[in-house]
C-alpha cells in the first residue's frame, strides 16, 4: 500500500482536503482489496479537489487510466465500484473541522486579505496542521457516511482510432472530432469561427 508521504510527494504539499483523500482511500482499499493496477476498481469523484490526487495515488484509479471518473458536482463524495461484480461504497464526507476562537479567526480574517506577517503565518500554519491532524486521528464514523450495495457501473475506457484535423493537421480521436463545413476538424478548430 502506498503511503501518505508518496501521496504527498506526489500532490506536492500536505493539506487538509489530501488527507481527506488518504483516509477516503483507505477505507475504499479495505473495502475492495487492493490497488487497481487496470481497471478493476473505479472511483467516481463528485469534485477536482486536492483530495482526489490522494485518490490516484492510493487506490490506482486514475485519470489517465479512465477509471476515475470526474463528476462536476461540487460534493465531497466519492463512490468506488468494483468490477466486474458491481459491488460498491459511496463515502460522503461528514467532517467537520475543529470549531475556532475568535483569535484563530481573525489570524484568517487577515491572511485572507492578503497579511503575510509572521504571526499571521504562523497561525495560519498552525491551522492546517491542527485540521490535518484531525482528519488522520478521527474515527471513520466522524469523518463518513457510507452507503453499500449493488452500483451502476461506467463503460471501461475505450481505445479510438485517430483521424487528422484538416485545418490544423492534428491528430484526433474519432468520437471527439466534428464535420465543419464537410470537413474533418478537432473541437478547437471547430470553435474557431
Ligand atoms: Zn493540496
Ligand atoms: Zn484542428
Amino acid at each position: 500500500m502506498k503511503s501518505l508521504d508518496e501521496v504527498v510527494e506526489f500532490h506536492g504539499h500536505i493539506c487538509p482536503g489530501l488527507v481527506l483523500g488518504y483516509r477516503v482511500s483507505l477505507l475504499a482499499l479495505k473495502e475492495f482489496g487492493e490497488r487497481a493496477e487496470d481497471e478493476e476498481l473505479v472511483a467516481i469523484v463528485e469534485n477536482d479537489s486536492c483530495a482526489v490526487d490522494a485518490v490516484q495515488v492510493m487506490t490506482g484509479s486514475t485519470f489517465g487510466k479512465g477509471n476515475l471518473i470526474f463528476r462536476d458536482y461540487g460534493k465531497q463524495v466519492y463512490t468506488f465500484i468494483k468490477r466486474p461484480s458491481g459491488e460498491g461504497l459511496r463515502i460522503s464526507i461528514i467532517w467537520e473541522s475543529p470549531s475556532e476562537t475568535e483569535e484563530e479567526k481573525k489570524m484568517w480574517e487577515r491572511y485572507m486579505v492578503g497579511e503575510r506577517s509572521e504571526g499571521v503565518l504562523k497561525a495560519v500554519h498552525n491551522r492546517k496542521s491542527r485540521k490535518i491532524d484531525a482528519i488522520l486521528h478521527a474515527g471513520d464514523e466522524k469523518l463518513f457516511s457510507l452507503a453499500k450495495g449493488k452500483m451502476d457501473l461506467p463503460e471501461e475506457a475505450e481505445i479510438y482510432p485517430s483521424i487528422r484535423c484538416s485545418i490544423c493537421g492534428e491528430k484526433v480521436m474519432e468520437p471527439r472530432a466534428r464535420i465543419k463545413n464537410g470537413k474533418i476538424v478537432c473541437i478547437p478548430c471547430q470553435e474557431v469561427t
